[in-house]
């Protein structure tokens, strides 16, 4: 959700995306459920529950059939949050069902191949947004396509770009801004606002916003500072902590510059 409009679910009722998947606390399903009846779609449930961040959740999926819903739970059987063995085909397969760009998800299902926590010559037990951040850096990354801060809410893509200049990628998030801009053009610039700038991203997966230099956490979709947050900026406050703006050669924290254009 980004202010009053809720993205994803905008672009879907659009046609702009095929389908949606979503997790959803346990607590919170009737209200997913009534969603997904107001958009007009068909949903399927995660075939069990998985832990996000410490909350019990399940897997919505809504696409136009029950038949697409259903494949795409059928999809990810194998391979929920919390599963342990590597299937870059079945990521393949709910990628495509869920409208990414190919070179996206082949990127994705070469990571999944190789470790989704690893990169080569730094090590494993990385965070996942570490990762992806060290294969899609670009000294011309694009803020429309930044996936930096979908923990908070604001994307426009719900997937990893293989680039952060991404052609494939910056044209369905050129779609949707443009959705979004037809139902609220200021929310529109706010959210591009957003993703402009430059962030950095510790290999275990805090992040902050540097404003004018200054390192500064960004509250997530509840309104709160994660506190690995709050420590990464206070670390690289102190220089105990310097970012990299290029793939580091060591476990330093990597830092891209999203342009607005
Ligand atoms: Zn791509």
């Amino acid at each position: 959700m980004s202010g009053r409009v809720d993205v994803e679910a905008l672009a879907f009722s659009e046609g702009l995306k095929p389908a949606i998947r979503r997790s959803v606390a346990v607590g919170q399903l009737d209200a997913a459920t009534a969603l997904a009846r107001r958009l007009g779609g068909a949903v399927s449930w995660s075939t069990r529950d998985i832990d996000e961040d410490g909350r019990r959740s399940r897997v919505m999926y809504l696409g136009r059939t029950q038949a697409e819903a259903d494949a795409l739970r059928d999809a990810e059987a194998e391979i929920l949050p919390g599963s342990t063995t590597a299937r870059p085909a079945a990521h393949a397969r709910l990628g495509a069902l869920l409208g990414f760009p190919r070179c996206c998800v082949d990127a994705f299902a070469g990571r999944v191949e190789r470790g989704i926590d690893v990169v080569v010559g730094l090590g494993r037990g990385l965070a996942e947004d570490y990762v992806a951040a060290h294969d899609a850096w670009t000294p011309r990354a694009v803020a429309l396509v930044n996936p930096l801060w979908m923990r908070q809410r604001r994307s426009l893509v719900s997937f990893y770009p293989c680039r952060f200049d991404c052609d494939a990628a910056l044209e369905v998030a050129r779609g949707v801004l443009g959705a979004v801009a037809r139902r609220d053009e200021a929310l529109a610039d706010a959210l591009v606002a957003t993703l402009t700038g430059s962030i950095v991203v510790a290999p275990d997966g805090a992040r902050v916003a540097l404003v004018d230099g200054v390192p500064a956490p960004r509250p997530g979709g509840g309104g709160e500072i994660d506190p690995r947050d709050a420590e990464l900026a206070r670390r690289l406050l102190a220089g105990v902590a310097t970012a990299i703006a290029g793939r580091p050669r060591s476990l330093s924290p990597i830092r891209v510059d999203f342009a607005s254009r």
